[in-house]
């Protein structure tokens, strides 16, 4: 069992060599990007890249109201629910919280794979909405990974608490307005999505981090190096163009599972059938904008 976990925490299924040739060198910023003189002038990645640059451009002052919106409101429902949690916590409740605690990190680093496979794979930056404030950051992410180190809070993690915000939201109201034994009968409930809700919400800031080479708190590192948050080398397996696999980005407990049963693939096989849609056609569409 040991064994299988230490396996499945550091194998890499990308070889260094595709690694070197088809991902963004991050950790070396003098190096940066290019691998050859012509990648000088026309940037495989970063934020010389034209279509990052264009992509960049788009983020407009509405998505960054949605985005505070999204942030202040989460947090104060989330803050009720915490409260709320601890009020009406009774010992014989520490199992309940212990196992909520489990399934809501994986059942949150599930949730970012499907979000994140969903956004990279489907979907172009040309659709109504969706497309502009949505999907765009992935396509930008792709092309210039170290972009998400230079977004404050509320850029890198505006989407995420809109995504908490609904279930926040009707939890908090429950816990204001229901009577003692409603409230008693929905505690696990309510323990465990306020606990996937505070892991989702925090799904971009580790994931920053998975892209932060230097300056990054000592806790934060030592639990990279724990693996029990996102560790920045097997983050940077995603990152292989063309970007086909490792989309978990929690915990990324769920990666090398999902790989070996060749989750993401599977689907691609059934929707691209039923759809005609080509996996990843708009990401790669943004990967060629390079002059
Ligand atoms: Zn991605
Ligand atoms: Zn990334």
């Amino acid at each position: 069992m040991a064994e299988l976990l230490e396996t499945m925490m550091n194998v890499s299924v990308k070889t260094p060599e595709e690694i070197v040739k088809y991902s963004m060198p991050e950790d070396d910023v003098n190096g940066n990007s290019a691998h050859s003189a012509v990648e000088t002038v026309r940037p495989r990645w970063g934020p010389n890249h034209r279509g990052a640059q264009e992509l960049a451009q788009l983020y407009s002052k509405g998505k960054r109201v949605q985005e505070m919106l999204s942030v202040v409101l989460c947090i104060a429902c989330m803050s009720v629910n915490i409260v709320y949690l601890f009020i009406h916590f009774e010992s014989r409740r520490w199992v309940q919280v212990a196992i909520s605690a489990v399934c809501g990190v994986l059942t949150a680093d599930f949730m970012s794979g499907l979000v994140h496979w969903g956004a990279d794979t489907w979907g172009s930056v040309d659709l109504p909405v969706v497309g502009k404030h949505f999907i765009r950051p992935f396509r930008e992410h792709h092309i210039d990974p170290t972009s998400i180190t230079r977004h404050d809070f509320v850029e890198t993690n505006g989407d995420s608490f809109m995504l908490c915000l609904p279930a926040s939201a009707w939890i908090a109201y429950t816990f204001l307005t229901a009577e003692y034994a409603r409230v008693q009968a929905l505690y696990p409930w309510f323990a465990f999505l306020t606990l996937l809700g505070v892991f989702v919400a925090m799904t971009n800031q580790i994931h920053k981090w998975s892209h932060t080479y230097s300056k990054l708190p000592s806790v934060v590192e030592t639990l990279q190096r724990w693996h029990v948050i996102l560790p920045r080398r097997h983050h940077r397996i995603h990152h292989v163009a063309p970007h086909e696999t490792y989309f978990c980005i929690t915990t990324g407990w769920l990666n090398y599972p999902l790989e070996r049963i060749g989750f993401w693939g599977k689907l691609e096989t059934v929707i691209e059938h039923y759809t005609g849609m080509k996996p990843r056609d708009d990401d790669f569409k943004w990967a060629q904008k390079r002059d």
